[in-house]
């Protein structure tokens, strides 16, 4: 599903922040990225959205070469991705209903079809009562399941998210690691960075450890999870 060949991204001169990573993530996996601040975790992300280009390398995902993609394919490209960040990233003047519907709107979703995705996808998060809520309604853990819903009401193969607990107290980091698992169990490919070493130790997935731009380690962890 996601193949990285070789890729380097090097900023400027010489800061290496990815550094000649091959590395294969299978249709349906759950794998971590994890890593200290400035080990290349967010620009793996931000290279898979194609938001920047590797230097050197390839990037393939869902049999489609990122690199000479052509301009006007991108954003269909995109729309097999959902992506959901740490600082959740809401239109504070829409509500819950809104913000959902947004992502489906910006791609001319027919009304019909928002109207009908949008109720479940929102149930799907457990949030259906509060669609009418505004972001500053919500605690953290209900925000970014509004972002997660976003992330997956035009259904992406993928799903990523970059530190998606690092706002939150651990009960909604753990809510969030969970409803991200059902996603995962439906089918979504799903990559999550994080810092939370005790999460990922619970969760017991596979998990790719960055270390200044090196991958330093791959390996399945055996989960605590109860
Ligand atoms: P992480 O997400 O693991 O904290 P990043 O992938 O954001 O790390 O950054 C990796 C390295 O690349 C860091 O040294 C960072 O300062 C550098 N970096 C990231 N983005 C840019 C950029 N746009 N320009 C220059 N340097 C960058
Ligand atoms: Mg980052």
């Amino acid at each position: 599903m996601i193949y990285f060949e070789n890729v380097s991204k090097t900023f400027g001169k010489n800061v290496k922040a990815v550094r000649n990573l091959s590395l294969h993530i299978e249709r349906g996996e759950f794998v971590f990225v994890m890593g200290d601040s400035g080990s290349g975790k967010s620009t793996l992300i931000r290279l898979l959205l194609k938001e920047i280009e590797p230097t050197e390398g390839r990037i393939i995902v869902d049999g489609e070469e990122l690199t000479g993609m052509k301009r006007r394919r991108v954003p269909y490209y995109r729309r097999k991705l959902g992506v959901v960040f740490q600082d959740f990233k809401l239109l504070k003047d829409r509500n819950v209903y809104e913000n959902v519907a947004f992502a489906q709107r910006v791609v001319v979703t027919p009304s019909r079809q928002i109207q009908k995705d949008v109720p479940r996808i929102l149930t799907r998060v457990g949030l259906s009562a509060k669609y009418k809520a505004f972001p500053g309604e919500l605690s953290g853990g209900e925000q970014q399941r509004v972002a997660i819903a976003r992330a997956l009401v035009n259904q992406p193969d993928i799903l990523l998210c970059d530190e998606p607990t690092g706002n939150l107290d651990a009960n909604n980091a753990w809510e969030v690691m969970q409803l991200l698992e059902e996603i995962n169990a439906g089918g979504t490919t799903v990559v999550v960075v994080t810092h939370s070493r005790e999460i990922v130790e619970r969760m017991g997935k596979r998990v790719i450890v960055m270390n200044r731009g090196d991958m330093v380690d791959d390996r399945q962890i055996n989960g605590s999870e109860e």
